[in-house]
This record gives C-alpha cells, sequence and structure tokens, in this order.
C-alpha cells in the first residue's frame, strides 16, 4: 500500500515537471519577447519567434507552420495591447491549450488620440498605444510577467529564472540611468523629433520628447496628404532637423518631408523589430542604446 502511494506520488510529480534534458518551449510573438524571454530562460528554454528580425507584427499574416510550432509548446508569450491582432486566430488554428503571458500585463497604457485621420483606417488597434516596450521601466513590468509564466510552467527551474531576471533588471536600470545623461545634453524645447511611424510615444513620455509621425500607430494606417503637408509646415516653424525612418515602415513619407524641409533623414530607428545578428539592435539592450544615441545626435541638429 505504502509502496503504491509512493508510486503515485512519484507519477504525479513527475507529470508536472520538464524533464531535465529537455528545454522548455516557448513561442513569443516578436523578435523583441524572443529576446527577453532568453535573457530570463537562458538555456532551460528554446524559444522560438513568430516574428522575426526586421519584421512588422502589426501586419503579419500566420503561417500553418506557426500554427504547428505554436501547438507544441508550453508557454505563449505576447506583448497584448492589441499589437498582435492576428494572434488569437492563431491560438484557435492552432489547439494550443497552454498558458499565455501578455507582457504588458500592468503597464498604464498611452491612449490613441484619434485627431488625425490617418487613424480613421486604424481597425486593428484597441485604443490604446501598443508600443510600450519603449520605456525601459515598462520592460521592467514585461520581464516580471515573463518570469512568472516560465516559473509557473517550469517550477523546477524557478530559482534559476528568478535570479536570471534579477540580473536583466539591473542591466534595464543601467540602461535608464545612461539614457537619463544622454538626453541631459538636449534642452527641453529641442526634444523634438520626426519619425514615419508613429511608434515612440512611451519612450517620448519617460524622456520628455515630442515625436510627431505621419503615419499612425498602425504601420498600414495611410498618411493623407494634408497630415504631411500640416508637419512640413510644423517641421519648418519649429526648424525640427531630426528626422528618422524605422526598419518596419515605408521611408517615402520621410524622404518627401526630408526634401521639402531641407533636413537629412538620420540613420533607421528599431522601433517594432530587433535588427538580425550582425545589425545595430540585435537585442533590447542595444537597441536601446543605439536608438538613443541616434535620437541625441539628430535632436541636437534641431
Ligand atoms: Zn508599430
Amino acid at each position: 500500500m505504502i509502496l503504491r502511494h509512493c508510486l503515485l506520488a512519484l507519477m504525479a510529480s513527475a507529470s508536472l515537471l520538464v524533464p531535465a534534458a529537455d528545454k522548455l518551449p516557448v513561442v513569443a510573438s516578436f523578435s523583441l519577447l524572443g529576446d527577453l524571454v532568453t535573457q530570463v530562460g537562458g538555456d532551460k528554454v528554446s524559444v522560438h519567434t513568430l516574428v522575426g528580425p526586421d519584421g512588422d507584427a502589426h501586419v503579419y499574416q500566420p503561417s500553418p507552420r506557426d500554427g504547428k510550432t505554436l501547438s507544441k509548446a508550453r508557454l505563449l508569450v505576447v506583448n497584448g495591447l492589441g499589437f498582435e491582432g492576428w494572434i488569437d486566430r492563431l491560438v484557435k488554428a492552432s489547439a494550443y491549450r497552454g498558458a499565455r503571458v501578455v507582457s504588458s500585463q500592468g503597464i498604464k497604457p498611452i491612449a490613441i488620440h484619434h485627431d488625425h485621420e490617418a487613424d480613421a483606417h486604424d481597425h486593428h488597434h484597441d485604443s490604446v498605444d501598443p508600443h510600450a516596450w519603449q520605456n525601459p521601466a515598462h520592460v521592467r513590468q514585461y520581464v516580471r510577467n515573463i518570469t512568472a509564466g516560465l516559473v509557473a510552467a517550469d517550477p523546477a527551474n524557478a530559482g534559476y529564472y528568478q535570479q536570471r531576471a534579477k540580473i536583466y533588471e539591473n542591466r534595464l536600470t543601467e540602461l535608464e540611468r545612461w539614457a537619463d545623461a544622454e538626453m541631459a545634453r538636449i534642452p527641453a524645447a529641442k526634444r523634438r523629433v520626426i519619425t514615419s511611424h508613429d511608434a515612440f510615444a512611451y519612450l517620448g513620455q519617460r524622456f520628455g520628447i515630442v515625436f510627431l509621425a505621419p503615419q499612425g500607430m498602425n504601420t498600414d494606417a495611410e498618411a493623407t496628404a494634408k497630415g504631411v503637408g500640416k508637419l512640413i509646415q510644423q517641421a519648418r516653424r519649429e526648424k525640427i532637423r531630426a528626422l528618422f525612418v524605422e526598419n518596419v515602415s515605408n521611408p517615402k513619407l520621410l524622404e518627401q518631408i526630408s526634401r521639402e524641409t531641407g533636413a537629412q533623414v538620420g540613420p533607421r530607428l528599431y522601433s517594432d523589430a530587433l535588427s538580425g545578428s550582425k545589425g545595430p539592435a540585435p537585442d533590447y539592450l542595444t537597441m536601446m542604446r543605439y536608438n538613443i544615441g541616434v535620437l541625441v545626435a539628430g535632436m541636437r541638429q534641431n
């Protein structure tokens, strides 16, 4: 009887644990989250990223292969805030039954202002800005949510995940300290930037930068000629020289603004996706340092 009890207890605990040789299979919706899961999960996880480097998660079309990969995963990590409009369809099609981590859970989202016409076509967003990762303080919350998800899916390695999360949070603190010092070089009145796609409101909120964009929050929203014309006037009036295009959006509008204002379009910013491993933004921390460096150099010309 005692033997039977022990055997049952052993079987019950074994079914809850991930076998030691196997890594926890995790699917992340886009490249930034793939990086964060890797930072916390280390060699205990195998991470598959759906929308890879330089990919645009706003307009992503999942493939049947994505469904297959997801069906074998134990954890799904998404941004939330309406960023991945396609994720529910994919989950349904794949019959995935595992847990889902909404990384942005607990942050205070920025509401989208429907004051320019571009947003009239903005169907698949909630009424909040999804690009919360552009504020490193929010990423601290992302890391906590991801860590809680990993611990729940793989409690045997809880200590490992928590320790790595703590190390990463310290690196986020260092990033913020460095960024504050860099931004201090730019007077408040000169903290104005034009980007092609409106993806930097959280960065702007954190560092007191006003970002202006001809295209809305969503890369599939159309910019109107009137909106672009107004932006050109504003750039001339306020002498904004800091113009940037992101790795996920079309440079045409910014080239037009550049022609009409005489300001040069600066190096590309990484907004919604990392670069490849050889690019300037292969992981979140490097991406932020790169973007902030480029923005500060641009704003100094204002
Ligand atoms: Zn975006």
